[in-house]
């Protein structure tokens, strides 16, 4: 989750330009503006992405920009407003990777952090439907890993969080991956 602010990084009204101040509204401190009462809700940005599954074994890119430059990545990226999480998914393997794939199932949805932005990443598994890989820009490599030689270092927390869920198989029921619940611990 966000880490929390202080009260001086609220920032300014994009109404009126009114520094904002913290005020709890709906249960949860938020920024709003002493001025002309703008709220500043805060959303989690939806991304998608697949793990692309050949002869077993998942396809990870290299990342060459920051965050995490250098560490290998699960193709996938921001949703365009107009854009379902499927086709984002199938946009950012092709851009990423030069497949085109197939969406064969949903893995699940995980909450994270890119830097500073609140993201709700959707998981999809998936299967190429070619063969020749393609890199693109930001994409310093590309390779198919075993579930059981995962590459040490993964990209962000929700990334090494599924990639973990699919080597291990984990058998958490697919609406409670990427919660925070523990199911066992959880209060009657
Ligand atoms: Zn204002």
């Amino acid at each position: 989750m966000a880490a929390e602010m202080g009260t001086a990084s609220w920032g300014f009204c994009p109404a009126c330009g009114t520094p904002l101040v913290g005020k709890v509204l709906d249960h949860r401190k938020r920024g709003v503006c002493p001025s002309c009462s703008h709220v500043q809700w805060r959303n989690a940005k939806p991304c998608a992405g697949a793990l692309v599954i050949r002869n077993g074994k998942v396809l990870l890119v290299r990342r060459i920009i920051e965050p995490f430059r250098g560490y290998w990545d699960i193709p996938g990226g921001f949703c365009e407003a107009d854009e379902h999480p499927a086709e984002t998914a199938l946009r950012e393997v092709r851009e990423e990777t030069g497949l085109e794939i197939e969406l064969t199932g949903l893995l699940g949805i995980w909450l994270d952090l890119y830097v500073e932005t609140p993201t709700l990443n959707v998981y999809y598994s998936g299967r190429p439907l070619s063969r020749r890989l393609q890199l693109g820009d930001d994409a310093g490599g590309a390779a198919w890993f075993s579930p059981v030689a995962l590459p040490p270092r993964i990209a962000f927390d929700n990334g090494r969080q599924v990639l973990t869920i699919w080597a291990s198989g984990d058998s958490t029921p697919l609406h409670f991956r990427g919660t925070r619940i523990v199911v066992a611990d959880q209060d009657r």
